[in-house]
């Protein structure tokens, strides 16, 4: 059964799956609204990879070589800070840091990953300036046609992988659940050339994350691999702060506006962070899908990555469980398309994917939640520490149980 595959988006989620696909000889389209790879240039920021989902599935892919070359080990070291400058936790000095479970999780710029999936692609897999609008049913042979806001139809598909990402179109097809405010928002920059323009914040971000975290808020940031590092200026906020705050987010004074309105306690180091960002500003507000969301199996359509199950970053698992969806749909899509015509073995395959996938999601979610709730406490970076110390003593007892059997 030779089936015809259309992916909507060229994300990690789409992309990894592409890859799977082809190596197994499986043709399959991507569809993207970005109009060329280069649109991600300023959406920077870096990924943690994980040895057991997404390491896993780039080595499947035959990428993890290539992968290793461009993945900085060095920026999985975690600092934090609290308003006041102290230093309350410092991987990179020997603190004893986080548990065992956050080892192995070397870090990777966004737009590397993107270039190392698209490289390795056969040409013409990706049809850029592709925004899907609409999914129709055919009366006649049950295929799906595609509807793209560029005024082109593609026909004739006999599956459609929605890897769209947070306001995903194609989970409209199968759900009217939308993403909902998760009551974190702020402004993100960044700050280019960080080495050579501002050597004291340098040393004060060190190689990987650095968190400055106070009451219900933080300057959370990540060094890139080019010299540039990421920052979020987040905090708990109302959902309509980023409108009714009055803040222009497109005007270089915003960085000003936010530090002195929600960063004012802050050492005046700290408020570089933000101060000595490049002009090119954001306001974000960062959205979830309920936990345990799900939706009814559609023989024809399905979602991977935040299309299904969109959370906030802050357990640092989005692309992680993005890439793992698409191994493991890749080899549910490999497993039939081997067998004879039958459409209803697909769909078996697709369901017990979606059993599969939808677990992964809400015990991640969950995590999220937990996490999110660390970064954004009322006691600022002291619950976190102190999260760390409490799991890394019950692993070390777990540990000590094992060994006495
Ligand atoms: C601030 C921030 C920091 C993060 N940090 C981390 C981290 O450290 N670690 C981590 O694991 N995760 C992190 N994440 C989450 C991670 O970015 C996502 O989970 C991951 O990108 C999901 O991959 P995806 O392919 O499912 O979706 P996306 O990366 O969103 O890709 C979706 C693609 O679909 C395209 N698209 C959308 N609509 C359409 C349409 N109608 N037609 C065609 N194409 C369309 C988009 O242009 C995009 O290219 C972070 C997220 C944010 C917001």
């Amino acid at each position: 059964m030779t089936l015809n595959i259309a992916i909507i988006g060229a994300g990690p989620a789409g992309l990894t799956l592409a890859k799977l696909l082809q190596k197994a000889t499986i043709s399959c389209k991507v569809f993207e609204k970005d109009t060329d790879r280069y649109s991600l240039r300023n959406r920077g920021g870096s990924l943690d990879i994980h040895a057991d989902s997404g390491q896993r599935a780039l080595k499947e892919a035959g990428l993890f070589e290539e992968f290793k070359k461009l993945a900085r080990p060095e920026g999985e070291t975690l600092r934090i800070y609290s308003p006041d400058g102290t230093v309350l936790m410092d991987e990179s000095r020997g603190d004893a840091g986080r548990p065992g479970e956050f080892v192995d999780r070397p870090e990777i710029d966004r737009t590397q990953l993107r270039n190392l999936l698209l490289d390795s692609l056969a040409p013409e897999t990706v049809c850029w300036d592709y925004r899907l609008l609409k999914i129709h049913h055919s009366q006649e042979n049950s295929k799906l046609t595609l509807t793209f806001a560029n005024g082109n139809e593609e026909p004739n598909f006999d599956l459609v992988v929605g890897a769209d990402g947070a306001w995903s179109r194609v989970r409209t097809s199968l759900s009217e659940v939308e993403p909902s405010y998760s009551g974190i928002s702020g402004l993100a920059c960044r700050i280019s050339d960080v080495d050579s323009r501002f050597g004291m914040l340098s040393k004060h971000v060190g190689q990987g994350m650095c968190l400055n975290l106070g009451s219900d808020k933080g300057l959370l940031c990540q060094r890139n691999s080019d010299g540039t590092v990421q920052v979020y200026a987040f905090a708990r906020l109302p959902n309509d702060w980023l409108t009714a705050c009055g803040i222009d987010f497109t005007h270089p004074n915003a960085r000003r506006e936010v530090i002195d309105s929600l960063f004012s306690e802050y050492t005046p180091l700290q408020k570089s962070l933000v101060l000595n960002g490049d002009p090119d500003t954001v306001g974000r507000r960062l959205h979830m899908l309920p936990v345990g969301f799900e939706w009814t199996h559609n023989p024809r359509i399905t979602l991977i990555g935040d299309a299904a199950h969109l959370m906030t970053p802050f357990a640092g698992v989005g692309v992680n469980l993005a890439m793992q969806d698409a191994l493991d749909l890749a080899h549910t899509i490999i497993a039939k398309d081997t067998e004879p015509e039958d459409s209803s073995s697909l769909s078996v395959g697709l369901q017990k994917f979606e059993v599969g996938m939808w677990a992964r999601a809400k015990q991640n979610a969950e995590a999220t939640i937990m996490y999110q709730d660390l970064f954004f406490h009322k006691r600022g970076g002291v619950a976190m520490v102190e999260h760390f110390a409490k799991r890394r003593q019950e692993d070390e007892q777990k540990t000590g149980q094992s060994n006495k059997h």
